[in-house]
C-alpha cells in the first residue's frame, strides 16, 4: 500500500507533467475546466471500492447505506438546481446518456433528426460510424450559409418529410442560442419526441444566462464536467412521470452494470457548488470573456488575415474562428498556439473546405480560465494575443514576447495551489 510516487513513479510523474502543463498554459479547450479540489477529492476517495448496481434503496449489494445517501443527494440536487422532476445521475459520461434515451425512446431502424456533425452537431446525434448512425436512420440538419445559424426551415422540412422519432438540439460547436420552443413546435407537428442535449452549456443553464432547455424538451442530457465544472459524466433529466422508470431501466440494467458512486457523489458537490453566487459569478466570468474575445478576434486587422468570428460573436462559452479565407489552416493555427502555451482545438467550420483532420476553423472556449479567476480584463487580454498570434506571420522574437505574457497571465491565477 506505498503511496503513487513509490508505487507507480511512471503514472506519477505523467501526473505531475500534465500538473505542470494545466498550471504553466492557458487551457481554452471549451469542453474542459478545471473541478475544483472538494470535487476532485470526492472522486479520489473510498467510495471508489463499492459496488452498488441498481438505484437507492433498490440495490442488489449490502453495504450501500452510504452510497444511497450519496446518490440521493446527487439526484435532488440536479432536480433542484435545473427544475426537473426526475434525475438519473448514472451514466458514466455524455455519450452513455445519449445512448440511454434513444434506448428508451426508440427502436433499432427508428429515424432521428440531429444537428450534422461538421456544422457543430456531436457523434451521439447520428454521427455514421456512432451507435447513434448504425442503430438509427440518422438524418442531419445544418446551419444557413449565409448567417452559419441552425436553419429551423430545414428543421421542419426534413421533420415533415422524414418523420423522425426522435429530434435532437443541442451541439459541440455552435456559438448562438437554439430556439428550443420552435424545436417543440416542430417536434409536437410531426409526432416526435425533444431531446435536448445540453452538454456544452449547462453551466451556463444554472447560472441563468441560457434558457433552459428542461420546459421544452421531453428528455434532458447533459455532461457534467464542462461548464458545470463537475467529475467526467452525463446525467439525464425529465419531467415526463412516464419515463422515468423507463429511462432508469435503459441506464441500468440496459446498458451500464455497477455506477461509479464516487464519481457521482463528485456529481453531488460539484451540483452543491453550482447553486453558489461564486458559481453565478464564474459563469459570468465565462461568457463574458468569450465576448471578449470574440471582440478582439473581430478587429480589422485579424479580418485583413482572412480570419473571422463565426456569426460574429458569441452567445455562449466558446467562439468558433472561421479561417476559410486565411492562409493558416486549423492545424497550424492550433499549433501555433500551442507554441505560444494556449491550448485550443481545431474544429471544422461548416462548408469546411479543408479535410476534418486539418480543418479550417478553431473552437475557443473560456470555463477553464474563469474557473481560474480570469476576468473581462485578462480574456480581452488573451484575446489580443491570439489575434496577434494568428494575423501576423511569428518570429522567433515575437513568439518568446507572447510566450512571456501568456506565462505572466498563468502565473497571476494560481490553479490548484493546494497540491
Ligand atoms: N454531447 C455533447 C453535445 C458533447 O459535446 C459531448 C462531448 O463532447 C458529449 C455529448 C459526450 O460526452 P462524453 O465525452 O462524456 O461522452
Amino acid at each position: 500500500n506505498s503511496p503513487l510516487a513509490d508505487a507507480d513513479p511512471e503514472v506519477f510523474n505523467a501526473i505531475e507533467a500534465e500538473l505542470t502543463r494545466q498550471r504553466t498554459t492557458l487551457e481554452m479547450i471549451a469542453s474542459e475546466n478545471f473541478a475544483p479540489i472538494a470535487v476532485m477529492q470526492a472522486q479520489g476517495s473510498v467510495l471508489t471500492n463499492k459496488y452498488a448496481e441498481g438505484y437507492p434503496g433498490r440495490r442488489y449489494y449490502g453495504g450501500c447505506e452510504h452510497v444511497d445517501v450519496i446518490e440521493d443527494l446527487a439526484v435532488e440536487r440536479a432536480k433542484d438546481l435545473f427544475r426537473s422532476t426526475f434525475a438519473n445521475l448514472q451514466p458514466h459520461s455524455g455519450a452513455q446518456a445519449n445512448a440511454a434515451v434513444m434506448f428508451t425512446l426508440l427502436e433499432p431502424g427508428d429515424t432521428i433528426l440531429g444537428l450534422d456533425l461538421s456544422h457543430g452537431g456531436h457523434l451521439t446525434h447520428g454521427m455514421r460510424l456512432n451507435y447513434s448512425g448504425r442503430l438509427y436512420n440518422a438524418v442531419a440538419y445544418h446551419v444557413r450559409e449565409s448567417d452559419f445559424q441552425v436553419d429551423m426551415d430545414e428543421v421542419e422540412r426534413l421533420a415533415q418529410e422524414h418523420r423522425p422519432k426522435l429530434i435532437v438540439a443541442g451541439w459541440s460547436a455552435y456559438p448562438l442560442h437554439l430556439d428550443f420552443k420552435e424545436f417543440r413546435r416542430i417536434a409536437d407537428s410531426v409526432g416526435a419526441d425533444l431531446l435536448v442535449d445540453m452538454a456544452h452549456i449547462a453551466g451556463l443553464v444554472a447560472a441563468d444566462l441560457h434558457p433552459s432547455p428542461v420546459p421544452f424538451a421531453d428528455v434532458v442530457t447533459s455532461t457534467t464536467h464542462k461548464t458545470l465544472g463537475g467529475p467526467r459524466g452525463g446525467l439525464i433529466l425529465t419531467d415526463r412521470a412516464d419515463l422515468a422508470k423507463r429511462l432508469n431501466s435503459a441506464v441500468f440494467p440496459g446498458l451500464q452494470g455497477g455506477p461509479l458512486e464516487h464519481v457521482i457523489a463528485a456529481k453531488a458537490v460539484a451540483l452543491r457548488l453550482a447553486g453558489t453566487e461564486e458559481f453565478r459569478d464564474r459563469q459570468r466570468r465565462t461568457l463574458g470573456g468569450a465576448q471578449a474575445v470574440a471582440e478582439r478576434l473581430s478587429s480589422d486587422r485579424v479580418q485583413s488575415a482572412g480570419i473571422s468570428v463565426l456569426t460574429g460573436g458569441t452567445q455562449v462559452h466558446l467562439v468558433l474562428v472561421d479561417l476559410r479565407h486565411s492562409e493558416l489552416d486549423g492545424q497550424q493555427a492550433e499549433d501555433r498556439l500551442h507554441s505560444i502555451g494556449i491550448t485550443v482545438n481545431r474544429n471544422a467550420v461548416p462548408f469546411d473546405p479543408r479535410p476534418p483532420m486539418v480543418s479550417s476553423g478553431l473552437r475557443i472556449g473560456t470555463p477553464a480560465l474563469a474557473a481560474r479567476g480570469f476576468g473581462a480584463g485578462e480574456f480581452a487580454d488573451v484575446g489580443d494575443i491570439i489575434a496577434m498570434a494568428l494575423s501576423e506571420p511569428l518570429s522567433e522574437d515575437r513568439a518568446a514576447a507572447l510566450r512571456g505574457r501568456v506565462a505572466a497571465l498563468a502565473a497571476r491565477f494560481p490553479l490548484y495551489p493546494e497540491l
